[in-house]
């Protein structure tokens, strides 16, 4: 059967030019970076090649970039390595009710560990208002972190403007950038971060690797106690072939991010368009150009996320509802609640995410097939049928 894959914020699949890239890392390429001889240096000029790469993706210095296993990785040490280092300034963290879970449980870890996180709100967009960040900002407040992009709804926060509040009352400031990295615009010094998220699996790299930019001069506390490696912030043999991809990945995207924009609001739009025109009772969940390129969420009522994703898939199309991290349990989003998304178009809530491989096509089958999708399920449903009674 042929599928279509529409989750690229779920993960992407690797570009063969990246896997070309890599395949000598694990073969004759093999050395470990931190070794003197032949093998060794090899190794660790890949890695160097990869974290210019990298770091030119965002106007940053390549010493600047610390490798790490993921973007669930980068966001735990952003949070507890600045958390861990400047407790003395005080034990105030802000950040907001929308972000990834690998923030959010970090968070609820360190109040654990006697921290107080503040999280705050969003508007039914999902936009972050950056007076709500000033106004929670605290003489013991040591970190602000707020997602670049989110990654269910694809709203693009208020980074510079969060950013400059945060600058102008010496507060270092996170963001996890894990959906936007390669995708979007990045200019670390123009948005004012310190801290900033990457995963690779998310731009057509390979998974288990990504990164953290930490501003030159950031006080944040080592993420692996071990070996001298990245700057003896993670000490642990590197990943070379995983970097190596990495930064091939980061280098494609850097190349095409304009064009692969233009082509993807075009169908972003015309398929959140013709959605809404074809099915009754649904909506856009998120904003209408604030929003990440290959992004689409609507929650068509009357009908359970789950139950449309399972006869997507056996029409071949592969979707989400809310993120693939929660999808296992029956609860609504935490992104789509906390944007006061009422529970019955919350549960009904899917997530289409498009990426490089997708064209015009899937989007003609996609509306081909949805519309009589929810139909069917709907019919089993006596809410919608009172409700098409009373019109
Ligand atoms: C996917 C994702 C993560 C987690 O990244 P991994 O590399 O899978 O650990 C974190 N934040 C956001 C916004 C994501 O989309």
């Amino acid at each position: 059967m042929k599928r279509i894959y529409l989750d690229h914020a779920a993960t992407t699949p690797m570009r063969p030019e990246v896997i070309e890239e890599m395949l000598p890392y694990f073969r004759e390429k093999f050395g470990n970076a931190s070794t003197l001889y032949f093998y060794g240096r090899q190794a660790k000029e890949a890695l160097n090649l990869a974290r210019e790469r990298v770091a030119s993706v965002i106007n940053a210095e390549a010493s600047e970039i610390v490798f790490t296993s993921g973007g669930t990785e980068s966001d735990n040490f952003a949070i507890a390595g600045v958390a861990w280092a400047n407790q003395k300034k005080g034990r105030h963290i802000i950040t907001t009710s929308i972000e990834h879970h690998a923030v959010l449980n970090i968070c609820k870890f360190l109040e654990k560990r006697g921290f107080e996180v503040t999280y705050l709100t969003v508007d039914g967009y999902g936009l972050v208002n950056p007076q709500d960040v000033k106004r929670a900002i605290r003489k013991d407040t040591l970190l602000i972190s707020v997602m670049h992009a989110n990654n269910e709804v694809g709203t693009i926060e208020p980074i510079e403007e969060i950013g400059e509040i945060a600058k102008e009352k010496g507060v270092y400031f996170h963001t996890d950038a894990v959906q936007t990295f390669g995708h979007i615009p990045i200019d670390v010094n123009k948005l004012n971060v310190d801290l900033l998220s990457v995963s690779a699996h998310k731009l057509y790299g390979p998974k288990g690797v990504g990164c953290l930019y930490i501003r030159k001069g950031t006080r944040i506390a080592p993420f692996l106690y071990g070996g001298d490696q990245e700057d003896k912030r993670r000490g642990s043999t590197e990943n070379v072939a995983g970097i190596v991809g990495f930064g091939k990945a980061a280098e494609l995207a850097k190349e095409e991010m304009e064009e692969e924009i233009k082509r993807l609001i075009p169908l972003r739009d015309r398929l959140i368009k013709q959605i809404l025109e074809k099915i009754k009772y649904s909506r856009l969940n998120g904003h209408s150009t604030k929003r990440l390129p290959g992004n689409v969420n609507i929650s068509i009522e009357f009908v359970e996320g789950e139950s449309m994703l399972i006869q997507l898939d056996m029409k071949g199309i592969c979707a989400s509802s809310g993120s693939a991290c929660t999808s296992s349990i029956l609860e609504p989003s935490h992104v789509l609640t906390a944007m006061g998304v009422p529970a019955e178009a919350a549960y009904g809530s899917l997530r289409f995410s498009l990426g490089r491989d997708n064209s015009s096509e899937d989007i003609d089958y996609v509306l081909e097939v949805l519309p009589g999708i929810a139909e069917n399920l709907r019919a089993m449903s006596p809410l919608y049928q009172e409700r098409k009674n009373k019109e």
